[in-house]
């Protein structure tokens, strides 16, 4: 399952646009803010598809039968780039675990790169709802090697990918490599630049978000 969040207009279409916008990013609280502001969407629309149990509810007036969360879902995040998509997640999924992966590309002089992952804190994902967050997806070889990572911890009852733009290449690599996985995006892009950057997309979202790096 594929959602794009702005096909229907919503204020996500918005935000997409501000956090496109080379003006706009000038001001990075903003551009953190928005990509917040998206992860929150995206964590509510995903909710509508989770498992709930009736809870009865003491009030002062009487008792109340209100659905729950079944089961606290697993929050796994990308550093860096993922941090603000995954604390908009987190404001919603408030009481959540998290899961935490360092990739990152590693160029060769030609311009190729590889996806170098490095770190994985994880708590106990058998058996329970998954949700990536990772603000571009490109050509989707960091977030198939980050499943493929987290999947040596177990099996999850679902995986769910949230992106504030996703490129279609790198959604069709995703389907093919894991094929179950449900991804949930603030806008799809068709180009890929030679150095996998989407077009138009936004530019580079760690960078925007948190400043220029040095390494490569
Ligand atoms: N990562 C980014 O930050 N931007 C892109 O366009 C692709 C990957």
């Amino acid at each position: 399952m594929v959602i794009n969040l702005s096909k229907e207009h919503s204020l996500v279409s918005n935000w997409v646009a501000e956090i496109r916008d080379v003006d706009v990013q000038k001001d990075r609280m903003r551009f953190r803010r928005n990509l917040e502001r998206i992860g929150e969407i995206a964590a509510y629309e995903i909710s509508k598809l989770l498992p709930t149990v009736d809870k009865e509810v003491q009030t002062p007036l009487g008792t109340a039968v209100c659905k729950v969360l079944a089961q606290q879902p697993v929050l796994a995040t990308i550093l860096r780039a993922g941090l603000p998509l995954h604390q908009g997640l987190l404001n919603y999924f408030d009481q959540a675990d998290n899961a935490f992966v360092s990739a990152y590309r590693k160029h060769a002089t030609d311009g190729s790169f590889q996806i170098s992952l490095e770190y994985l804190s994880s708590p106990e994902i058998d058996n329970r709802v998954v949700i990536i967050s990772d603000p571009m997806l490109a050509t989707g070889s960091s977030l198939v090697k980050t499943v493929q990572y987290l999947k040596e911890e177990g099996e999850p009852s679902s995986i769910h990918v949230v992106a504030a733009i996703a490129c279609s290449v790198g959604i069709e690599y995703v389907r093919r490599e894991v094929p179950q996985i449900n991804i949930w995006c603030g806008d799809i892009d068709d180009e890929l630049t030679a150095k996998g950057y989407i077009v138009p997309g936004l530019g580079d979202a760690g960078d925007l978000a948190f400043g220029a790096k040095i390494q490569m």
